[in-house]
């Protein structure tokens, strides 16, 4: 008999139909004989209306009363799932984060899961019930309660199959699974039968969206194997797991891009030590999340210094630079919030040469040029013009032999 996790988000459930056609794949795998803990997010939209509700009372909400309110979201899903499992028949019973004990610091909004006590899950499942569990909540140790951040269902799932040492982690979407790179830009994505939690992570932080980047860094540190499937359709989905004999032989797995991206320069620093952290020291200092960091070699006496911020922060940064521009005795602050970043993923990379230059080919042959580079172990990301980020993917996704046969 197998144990699974299944996680359900928002649009899986966005509808009482939606809710029932939960229940009925549940009730057919329970019937078959496997062992249930569902996961269930809140209805869609429903999170981000009790936001709303509370920014109609309080500018910045308080942080005790914000949990409070938008972990009842899931609440409602877990008794509705139930309900319509038992219309079915189905033995099931439904739990909060606090009833089950998932145990968090007291980070509300953000809180991390230190421990969870399994025993009431495994005396229903013993007893044969499905369990269903509310997504994205615990509770801290003084019993407040606490909410995982956005898409924390993901996370629940994960740390419940963790803790109940689960067979697969099952996390259903509106997606049919993991894709080379988003169908949207490149009709020729392809769904990746497998992927490394190495992989998924640099895609996740990039920019691909399928999976709350924390619930695929805890799969990878206890072993979870993961696996991402539609709700709506039938198929095997895309397993997350460990690098194995038998994965597919690709050198690059995916391409990753984001959109959200500015670049600001500092030209004619005194090249000196001491500089780099003259300047981001006030710019971390601004709670600005600085990307990627590039600084020329110094000629005569000074050098240039150019990173990547989040679109958002563009101007917030750019008055941080311009402030410093007299002090640091800089030249010119100049950037561009009209870039992109486009990164190839692949664990191949580490044991193949002549990565890089292929993809510096291809872009040079579309005539697009590339503005940074930064590479790490089993990635390699360039920034370019945004008007060109389409040409780019589809001219990579194509010369790396990811292009749907
Ligand atoms: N309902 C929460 C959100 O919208 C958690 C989740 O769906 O995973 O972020
Ligand atoms: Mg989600």
């Amino acid at each position: 008999m197998a144990l699974y996790v299944y996680k359900f988000g928002g649009t899986s459930v966005g509808t009482v139909e939606r809710i029932k056609a939960v229940a009925d794949k549940v009730k057919r795998a329970h019937e078959a004989g496997d062992q249930l803990v569902v996961v269930v997010s809140a209805m869609s939209g429903e999170t981000n209306r009790l936001i709303g509700l509370a920014k109609q009372m309080q500018v910045q909400p308080t942080e005790r009363e914000l949990d409070v309110l938008v972990s009842t979201g899931e609440q409602v899903t877990i008794a509705l799932l139930c309900m319509a499992l038992h219309d079915l028949g189905c033995n099931a019973v439904s739990y909060t984060g606090s009833q089950v004990r998932i145990l968090t610091d007291s980070s509300f909004s953000k809180a991390r899961i230190r421990e969870i006590d399994d025993a009431k899950i495994r005396a229903d499942l013993a007893d044969g019930k499905v369990v269903v569990v509310a997504g994205f909540q615990g509770v801290d140790q003084d019993g407040n309660i606490t909410t995982l951040g956005r898409g924390g269902s993901d996370t629940t799932g994960v740390a419940l199959a963790a803790a109940l040492k689960a067979d697969e982690c099952h996390i259903y979407t509106d997606v049919d699974g993991v894709y080379t790179t988003d169908p949207r830009v490149v009709p020729k994505a392809r769904r990746l039968d497998k992927i490394t939690f190495e992989e998924m992570l640099e895609m996740a932080s990039l920019g691909s969206k399928v999976l709350q980047i924390r619930s695929v860094e805890f799969a990878g540190k206890y072993n979870v194997a993961l696996r991402v499937l539609s709700s709506f359709a039938e198929g095997n989905g895309t397993l997350i797991t460990y690098e194995d004999s038998n994965m597919e032989k690709a050198l690059i797995s995916g391409i990753a891009f984001n959109r959200d991206e500015a670049k600001l320069t500092l030209s004619g620093v005194p090249d000196l030590p001491g500089v780099a952290s003259k300047i981001l020291g006030p710019v971390a200092a601004e709670n600005i999340e600085v990307d990627m960091i590039v600084q020329n070699v110094g000629a005569n006496g000074t050098t240039d210094f150019t990173f990547t911020v989040n679109r958002n922060d563009y101007l917030r940064a750019s008055n941080v630079l311009e402030g410093l521009r007299d002090q640091l005795g800089a030249q010119v602050v100049s950037g561009d919030d009209s870039i992109v970043k486009v990164s190839i993923v692949g664990v191949g990379m580490r044991s193949h040469a002549g990565i890089a230059s292929t993809m510096f080919k291809v872009l040079a042959d579309e005539g697009i040029n590339i503005q940074m580079i930064s590479t790490s172990e089993i990635k390699i990301s360039v920034v370019i013009a945004e008007k060109y980020l389409e040409l780019a993917v589809r001219a990579l996704h194509t010369a790396f032999g990811l292009d749907q046969a």
